[in-house]
């Protein structure tokens, strides 16, 4: 049997569902925090955060994919806005000992495992990931388990107990170097969880890969046709894909780059307009850097978002500066991990940053979800 088929006989197992009701909930719960505030209410609640943050001597750092709001208070409050890895970096070289972490569960988790000693925090512990979600630690363990001949991978949105089983962990802006790395030493990888993004890796190193089928709710939406039709308005945007959006969209990218990749690309001073297929929050950096350019949304079948149009991942939404004033007034929502989940998981993360040194790779320009 050629290896191909061999392949092609290999079942993986059936992954949880992204209900509707899963994403309502969080519509919801995301609604709850994007209500409109008046001025006055604004800056009761900044005001309040700040008071508290220097009380609860806590640090903000908050994901490209978070609203305005908290981007800028992140950045006012001496925080940090950045990708999920260089959020738990940021934490660790900073000496508050409390960490507030805006964005979702798998990057307080990261956090907490790089920063034990510290207390985190994050405004809505329920905000979780579709590829988080598609990759429960039990059936992952089983499939890893059922072929142990493949060196596992997994993308840095995944929980604590996939990372402790993992072999090795990726950010999207180190991914090709490491699975390079792999197919030097002749090893077969087992990618997870994210389809599209583990299909471009392949595509770009033709390694032999096995590919966990999950994926994001957002990247999955943008549509080749539209940003087709798109640039024909706008025929001299360059197009900037984030690699979690299908093949037929990374195809049509000028570049093709984690988020902070992909801001940096949107620093080229020859370009003035953008179609970005990436989480919509990532604007806020792109309109700081450069205020004159013309950012546009790449166009998509509108499933998955807090709405129809918008496209912003509404786990991401569910973070805002309600729920994050009352964490730091009550304590809640800490993020904990069992010692031996977080020493295994911790193997792996270090084995990514350790390999990345050793290669002169600087992960955090590279970024990752
Ligand atoms: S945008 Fe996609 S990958 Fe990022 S947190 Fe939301 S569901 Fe997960």
């Amino acid at each position: 049997m050629s290896v191909q088929s061999e392949k092609e006989q290999i079942k993986f197992p059936e992954l949880p569902l992204i209900t509707e009701d899963l994403l309502s909930k969080a519509q919801a719960s995301a609604a709850c925090q994007t209500a409109e505030y008046t001025l006055a209410e604004r800056k009761e609640l900044l005001d309040k955060i700040k008071k508290l943050l220097k009380q609860q001597d806590a640090v903000l750092v908050a994901h490209y994919y978070t609203s305005d709001d908290l981007q800028q208070l992140a950045e006012e409050s001496g925080g940090y806005v950045a990708d999920s890895l260089e959020m738990a970096r940021f934490g660790h070289d900073h000496p508050a000992s409390t960490l507030i972490v805006a964005g979702v569960r798998f990057m307080g988790e990261t956090a907490k495992i790089l920063n034990p000693e510290k207390r985190v925090l994050m405004p809505d512990i329920e905000a979780t990931c579709s590829l988080d979600l598609e990759c429960p630690a039990d059936l992952f363990t089983d499939f890893c388990d059922a072929h142990p001949e493949y060196t596992s991978v997994v993308y840095a949105n995944t929980s604590a107990a996939v990372k402790a089983r993992a072999d090795w962990v990726v950010t999207s802006g180190i991914a090709l170097p490491i699975i390079k790395h792999l197919a030097e030493r002749n090893e077969k990888v087992l990618w997870a969880p994210d389809r599209h993004l583990g299909s471009y890796v392949q595509r770009e190193t033709g390694v032999d890969m096995l590919i966990w089928p999950g994926s994001c709710v957002i990247h999955e939406q943008f549509k080749a046709d539209g940003i087709r039709n798109l640039k024909k308005e706008y025929p001299k945007a360059q197009v900037l894909v984030h690699p979690e959006s299908p093949a037929e969209v990374v195809d049509l990218a000028d570049v093709v780059g984690s988020t902070t990749g992909l801001i940096k690309a949107s620093l080229n001073p020859e370009v003035n307009e953008f179609i970005v297929a990436t989480e919509p929050g990532i604007f806020y950096k792109m309109k700081q850097a450069s205020p004159g350019k013309i950012f546009l949304e790449a166009p998509s079948g509108g499933l998955g978002g807090t709405c129809e149009s918008c496209l912003r991942c509404p786990w991401m939404a569910m973070n805002g500066l309600r729920n994050l004033a009352e964490v730091l007034e009550t304590g809640a929502n800490e993020i904990t991990i069992e010692e031996d989940i977080r020493v295994k998981a911790l193997v792996p993360i270090q084995r990514m940053l350790d390999f990345a040194r050793e290669q002169q790779i600087v992960v955090k320009d590279k970024g990752n979800a």
